[in-house]
């Protein structure tokens, strides 16, 4: 029985109102079933009286005999009846549709239901943590509300990113650096996640490329304010995804890199070193793609800043960045990016 059972009771229940709904349309067009009078089938003023086809009430001409003798229905009966049909039928399909609703109502009442959710409590970084935790909750509405909440996380960090239209001093960048790191982990738990829930997400990241986009436009690229929403779209990238065909991707700027790998404190040079392995590793990519099919894609620049990445790897004061430092010095001798 178990699942059989209940999948079939709604089917049941509604196939029962449809077939009381038809009937009680069928037993509404048959109304009173007099087809023995000669009446208007317009006002039912009674003809039997008189000659000719058209009407003296109401002036309606008949085109045969036959009209006049149909039988009068129950108007308001089958109005009703009519009325409810239509309204059920769009249910009924909406409803029997295999789909989770999530996925088959129109995104703009879920956009309205998402509103209604309400913003959630900030995360260490100070941008908001979705509600539900870190971790994709791969449940139906959940799932909508969590990508939701991370698109709320992106729009946080452009926030943040426009509050200044100059270079960033070293500690808004140390804040940058954290929110934006937050902001990437957050968006990297999409990889497991069915991109049809993942569109709050895909909304925020492209209101982030138009803003660049203007930015460009307006400034030019080499502008303190485009460089910053350059920034946070870069982080609302899957680390090593080479979509460079998409006007809604970019890499992290190299004047934030450089910014970031001469920061005093040792976590912004780290976060410095793994953007810069993110640069290494897409000009790797690129490379052995054009090896196997020459021209048909531009060249990723090669990765600058490689004697900085020697000096840290040299004499870094913190043991850590020099480790990471070493690792990306391997990486980048070992796959020799041009
Ligand atoms: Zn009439």
């Amino acid at each position: 029985m178990g699942g059989f059972g209940i999948a079939l009771l709604p089917i049941l229940f509604v196939a029962l109102v449809f077939a009381g709904l038809i009937a009680l349309l069928a037993w509404a067009k048959r109304g009173d079933g007099r087809t023995d009078l000669r009446r208007c089938p317009r006002c039912w003023y009674d003809m039997r009286s008189l000659d000719g086809l058209q009407c003296p009430e109401c002036g309606h001409a008949a085109k045969r005999e036959r009209e006049l003798f149909r039988a009068r229905p129950r108007q308001r009966a089958q109005r009703g009846a009519t009325v409810a049909l239509a309204v059920l039928v769009p249910v009924a399909i909406w409803f029997l549709l295999p789909a989770h609703w999530t996925r088959k109502t129109p995104p703009i009442l879920l956009r309205g239901l998402l509103a209604l959710q309400g913003t959630p409590a900030l995360g260490p970084a100070g941008i908001p943590a979705p509600r539900g935790g870190t971790s994709y909750p791969n449940h139906g509405w959940q799932n909508l509300v969590w990508a939701h909440d991370v698109g709320l996380a992106i729009d946080a960090c452009v926030m943040h990113a426009q509050r200044g239209a100059g270079p960033l001093g070293d500690d808004e960048f140390a804040d940058l650096a954290a929110k934006l790191a937050q902001m990437h982990d957050l968006y990297n738990r999409l990889q497991v996640m069915p991109m049809v829930d993942g569109w709050p997400v895909d909304r925020a990241r492209l209101r982030v490329a138009r803003a660049w986009q203007a930015a460009r436009a307006e400034h030019g690229d080499a502008d303190p304010r485009t460089i910053r929403l350059a920034w946070v779209l870069s982080e609302a990238q899957f680390p090593g995804a080479l979509y460079d065909h998409r006007p809604d991707w970019t890499t992290t700027p190299d004047a934030i890199i450089e910014q970031a790998l001469a920061h005093p404190s040792a976590v912004v040079r780290q976060y410095g070193l793994s953007r810069l392995s993110n640069r290494v590793h897409l000009s790797v990519m690129r490379e052995s793609t054009l090896r196997t099919a020459p021209g048909t894609l531009p060249r990723v620049p090669a990765p600058p800043f490689r004697e900085i990445v020697d000096q840290i790897a040299g004499s870094d004061p913190d043991a850590t960045t020099q480790s990471r430092a070493r690792d990306l010095q391997s990486y980048w001798d070992a796959f020799n990016p041009p």
